[in-house]
């Protein structure tokens, strides 16, 4: 089989992009640009290079798909903060964009499929055909959602096209019991009755879809794990195995998981670049 070889030089690509952001972000420099780039395009890029090698394709033409592709990527990721305020129109706009670009990204050096998660499931259009799947992750998180006692809203959820949960506060205005405003687990959030921070959250959820394109999902790591969920699911579980690896790195190395990790300095740097007023 090839794709051990792939995993391994993919994973090594992760950990040094990584391990170059957090060279860059032990001093002085906090994220940027260019850091939103390398995660978005670079990345990418890279990774479809390897995969391209990998099956005998073209590699600069994967490399350039998988670039335009994050660039789309990119700019759904800059629409983000702003849908708080803004059309559900445009909420979906910038979630297509979002899983155009990874569909783009993740298909390079290979057959183009298209897919896209909403709520619980995936569609997934392949070779003129469209199928619909349930994700690990997508059902096992809002489960966990409504057992912490958060309520479905429906309104949100059509709005932004991924489930949007609702919870009471404490009076700190935190949400009850959680200690946070919002917070997110995959591609489905839980804010106070009023949407704040949504926003944030968006980014978390586009980071889902991101993720979802890497092979760190729990597949490549667990013996025999594909072929018990069949074909009949998706494994969208790089989202959390990634969100674990930065925790336990942020524990490891005396860091805050809930602003010096990566995927936070991401959202909490468009947050603060994109959306103005700062609120
Ligand atoms: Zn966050």
């Amino acid at each position: 089989m090839q794709f051990p070889i792939f995993l391994q030089r993919s994973a090594l690509l992760l950990v040094a992009a990584l391990m170059i952001f957090t060279c860059s972000n032990a001093r002085v420099k906090a994220f940027g640009d260019r850091d939103v780039v390398m995660i978005n395009v670079a990345l990418p890029a890279a990774i479809a290079a390897v995969r391209a090698y990998h099956n005998g394709q073209n590699i600069e033409k994967a490399v350039l798909q998988a670039a335009f592709g994050g660039y789309i990527m990119y700019q759904g990721f800059k629409m983000a903060p702003t849908l708080q305020e803004e059309s559900a129109l445009k909420a979906w706009q910038a979630k297509c964009m979002v899983n155009l670009g990874a569909s783009l990204a993740e298909s390079a050096g290979d057959k183009f499929v298209f897919r896209m998660d909403i709520g619980p499931v995936w569609l997934i259009a392949k070779d003129g055909d469209i199928r619909i799947k349930p994700a690990l992750n997508a059902v096992v998180a809002p489960i966990i959602h409504l057992l912490e006692g958060s309520k479905l809203d429906f309104n949100r959820s059509f709005h932004y096209g991924t489930l949007a949960f609702k919870r009471s506060v404490t009076t700190d205005g935190t949400l009850n019991g959680s200690g946070a405003l919002a917070y997110s687990n995959a591609n489905n959030f839980t804010t106070n009755k009023d949407g704040m921070h949504a926003g944030h959250e968006l980014v978390h959820t586009f980071q889902y879809r991101r993720d979802s394109m890497y092979p760190l999902r729990i597949g490549n790591f667990l013996k025999g794990f594909d072929e018990r969920i069949g074909d009949n699911w998706v494994d969208d579980t790089a989202w959390s195995m990634n969100w674990g690896l930065q925790c336990a790195w942020a524990d490891s190395t005396g860091r805050s998981k809930d602003f010096d990790i990566p995927m936070e300095k991401e959202a909490y740097y468009l947050e603060q670049k994109y959306r103005q007023p700062w609120r």
